[in-house]
């Protein structure tokens, strides 16, 4: 009995939706096609929730633009 409760569980963790907790705000959400993609080859970045992630952008995108950029790309 414990083969058919084994295959029951992979064929839940295959097809079912995948959750994951988002570190930030503790909420779980379903990530899409991509984000699925990248959690199989990557299991352990870390994977925000679409809230989060527009939150930290919005950060980054203001950040960026309150330092110029003083690169010379030619030495
Ligand atoms: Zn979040």
């Amino acid at each position: 009995m414990e083969t058919v409760i084994i295959q029951s569980l992979k064929k839940v963790g295959d097809k079912g939706p995948m959750k994951i907790c988002c570190i930030l705000c503790d909420q779980y959400f379903t990530p899409d096609k991509k984000q699925v993609k990248q959690i199989r080859k990557h299991p352990h970045r870390i994977i925000l929730c679409p809230e989060c992630h527009e939150r930290i952008a919005d950060r980054v995108r203001k950040r960026k633009r309150q330092q110029p950029l003083n690169r010379h790309p030619e030495g």
